[in-house]
């Protein structure tokens, strides 16, 4: 593990600027660790090949990114780089291959069945596929929230523990995802601030079919999310929400929340709705 992070910090983003006809045939590289992302990326550009044709690659320290262009796949690894940092610091290391398609449409394809309309990244099983045209609107903050809280994703195994609750998959990835970019609650929760001051605060924790695309409170269920989470990392400390879903991943959400915070559901969602109004609600006058 310390020779891994000592490898890491030395390592600086290089862009391999390989066509993909050189990257497809390399063989293993030269690295003193042993490297089984570029391995990786080459068994995922093959599921798409007429996809990558025209591809470079730019390598991060724990990324592989596959993209259009040099200039764009280096941006995008040192994002990714950094993003990774962010993730490690809270839950570990994570290691995956981004795929930067040419167009929205082909960036649905590679997520497909999942629908990601309107989404400008989405994690599958080791990989990111940034939509272009979404991902390239996103301020610069913006791209750095996006891709963390997408490899939180990836490095809690995400698509593939399908029954653990929304609000707490995509709570933790927000609150990674936030953690280092030094934005007031009130402009993450934007949308939801509103509804506070207009006197329709959340009543109830946001469910699976209001993350999905085209929810009409598909930002409203995010901020919820992120604020329960944020509410349980600073009444219990961050390590104690770490705790609560690695325990949700093992034993299912009710009773890590018995067991990690001594909570009930209806008990944090109480607390929550308290938390989201203080938070939110009108600054009280002194
Ligand atoms: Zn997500």
């Amino acid at each position: 593990m310390l020779g891994m992070r000592a490898h890491a910090r030395s390592r600086a983003v290089s862009v391999l600027a390989a066509v993909l006809v050189a990257f497809a045939v390399a063989g293993p590289t030269s690295a003193a660790a042993p490297d089984t992302l570029l391995p990786r990326a080459r068994a995922i550009v093959r599921e798409h090949p007429g996809m990558w044709a025209q591809a470079v690659v730019a390598r991060g320290e724990h990324t592989v990114v596959v993209g259009r262009s040099a200039r764009q796949a280096a941006e995008i690894a040192a994002v990714a780089d950094r993003a990774g940092h962010t993730v490690a610091k809270v839950w570990g290391p994570v290691d995956a291959v981004v795929l930067v398609p040419a167009t929205e449409a082909q960036a649905a394809e590679l997520a497909a069945p999942a629908h990601v309309e309107g989404f400008a990244a989405f994690a599958g099983v080791g990989r990111v596929i940034v939509d272009p045209s979404g991902f390239g609107r996103l301020s610069r903050t913006g791209r750095q929230v996006v891709l963390t809280h997408e490899l939180t994703h990836v490095a809690t195994g995400a698509v593939l523990t399908g029954d653990m609750p929304a609000w707490l998959v995509e709570g933790f990835a927000d609150y990674v995802g936030y953690l280092d970019a030094g934005l007031p609650v009130r402009a993450v929760a934007a949308e939801l601030a509103e509804e506070v001051r207009a006197g329709t605060p959340p009543r109830e924790l946001p469910g699976r079919a209001e993350f999905q695309s085209g929810s009409v409170r598909l930002a409203q269920a995010y901020e919820e999310a992120w604020l329960v989470c944020r509410y349980i990392a600073e009444r219990f400390g961050e390590p104690k929400l770490v705790g609560l879903y690695r325990a949700a991943l093992r034993s299912g959400v009710t009773a890590a929340l018995r067991d990690t915070l001594g909570m009930t559901l209806p008990g944090l969602t109480e607390a929550w709705r308290d938390y989201v109004v203080r938070q939110l609600g009108p600054v009280a006058a002194s």
